[in-house]
C-alpha cells in the first residue's frame, strides 16, 4: 500500500539561501501540493510565462499537512496485529531530502545528538509507536510466549553498518558487515548484532544509541538530512503448537520441532521464568512435554530511506 503525506511549509522552505531570480523567489515558498481528498494529491505546477498545470495523483491514502503522527500511525497499526499472526511486515518512508521521512518514521530530531526526542509523546513517529504497539499486543498473550530482538542497520554507499555492534568495552560503534546469499537464495547479514528487548523504553534507548552513529551529510535542502538508509528490524519469536500452525504461518518463518537443543536457545530471561505456570512456553520442561511445538520467527522492518533525489 502506498500512502502520501504532505508536510507543512517550514522556515527553510523560503527562498533564503537559494540563488534564484527575484521573480522565482516570490513564488518559492508558495504551497504547491494539496490533499484534494484523502486519496488524491493535487500538484500545481506554475512557471513564469507558462500557463499553470494541475496534476493529480492517486494513493491508497493521502495525509494533508495538518494530519498528526497519531493519524498516520492509526493506519499502520493493524499491520502489527498481522505481525503477531505470523506475517512479515515492512514499513518504509520514501521521498526527497527534507520531505519528512525521518519525522514520519522516528519523530522530530534533537539538534545536539541526532537522536530522536521522546519528550513529547504526540510527536513520536512510526518506529517508537510500532514498538509500543508490539509490546502492548504481546502483553495480551501468555507471558513468556513471545520475545523480541532488535537490530539496527545503516546502508550507506552500498555498505552495511551494524549500529548495535559493541567494542570490547561495551561501547556501541558502527561495524561494517558483509551480506551473504544463503543456500535458499536469500540475503543475510550473518554477524549482525541482535539485542533482546523486553519493553518499548529499552528499545528506544537502544535505537537512540545506534542513531547517534548515523552517517550524515548535510545538503542544501536540510542540514540534518541523511544519505543513508536506516533499517530497524524487530524479530518476534513465538511458540505455536502443531494445531495452531495454520496457513497464516506460511512464509519466511523458521519452524522446528522443539527438542532440548531448541529450548536451550531461549534467552536467559525466558529460561529463568519457570514460575509462570499460566504460560505454555515458560519453561523448557513444559515445552518438551508438549507435542509438536514450533518456534516461529516473524520480522517487522521499519525503514527510513535515504533522500530519493540521490536514486540516480
Ligand atoms: P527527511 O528525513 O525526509 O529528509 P525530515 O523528516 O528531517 O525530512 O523533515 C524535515 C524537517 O521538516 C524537519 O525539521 C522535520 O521536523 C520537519 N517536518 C517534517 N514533517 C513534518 C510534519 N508533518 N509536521 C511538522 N514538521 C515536519
Ligand atoms: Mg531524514
Amino acid at each position: 500500500r502506498v500512502h502520501c503525506r504532505i508536510r507543512p511549509l517550514l522556515p527553510f522552505d523560503t527562498a533564503a539561501g537559494h540563488s534564484i531570480s527575484q521573480d522565482r523567489q516570490r513564488n518559492f515558498s508558495e504551497k504547491v501540493a494539496y490533499a484534494a481528498d484523502d486519496e488524491t494529491v493535487l500538484v500545481k505546477c506554475s512557471r513564469p510565462g507558462h500557463a499553470s498545470i494541475n496534476k493529480t495523483f492517486q494513493f491508497e491514502r493521502v495525509y494533508n499537512a495538518s494530519e498528526s503522527q497519531d493519524t498516520v500511525f492509526a493506519d499502520v497499526a493493524p499491520l502489527l496485529t498481522s505481525l503477531l499472526d505470523g506475517y512479515n511486515v515492512c514499513i518504509m518512508a520514501y521521498g526527497q531530502t527534507g520531505s519528512g521521512k525521518t519525522y514520519t518514521m522516528l519523530g522530530p530530531q534533537l539538534e545536539e545528538n541526532f537522536a530522536f526526542s521522546t519528550e513529547d509523546e504526540s510527536e513520536l513517529g512510526i518506529i517508537p509507536r510500532a514498538t509500543q504497539e508490539v509490546f502492548r499486543l504481546i502483553s495480551e498473550k501468555p507471558p513468556g510466549s513471545y520475545w523480541v530482538e532488535v537490530s539496527v542497520v545503516e546502508v550507506y554507499n552500498n555498505e552495511i553498518f551494524d549500529l548495535l555492534a559493541k567494542d570490547s568495552c561495551g561501547k556501541v560503534f558502527g561495524v561494517k558487515r558483509d551480506v551473504v546469499t544463503t543456500r535458499e537464495g536469500k540475503s543475510d547479514v550473518p554477524l549482525l548484532t541482535y539485542e533482546t528487548v523486553e519493553n518499548a523504553s529499552e528499545f528506544l534507548h537502544l535505537v537512540n544509541k545506534g542513531l547517534q552513529l548515523r552517517v550524515r551529510h548535510p545538503t542544501l535542502v536540510h542540514a540534518h538530512s541523511s544519505r543513508s538508509h536506516l533499517v530497524v528490524t524487530l524479530t518476534i519469536t513465538t511458540i505455536v503448537s502443531g494445531d495452531n500452525f495454520g496457513t497464516s504461518w506460511e512464509g519466511e518463518q523458521t519452524s522446528q520441532r522443539l527438542n532440548k537443543e531448541v529450548s536451550c536457545t531461549f534467552p536467559q530471561k525466558m529460561r529463568d521464568n519457570k514460575s509462570t505456570s499460566s504460560s505454555r512456553a515458560s519453561s523448557p520442561a513444559q515445552l518438551e512435554a508438549t507435542e509438536k511445538l514450533k518456534q516461529v520467527k516473524t520480522r517487522l522492518q521499519l525503514v527510513d530511506l535515504a533522500g530519493s533525489e540521490c536514486v540516480g
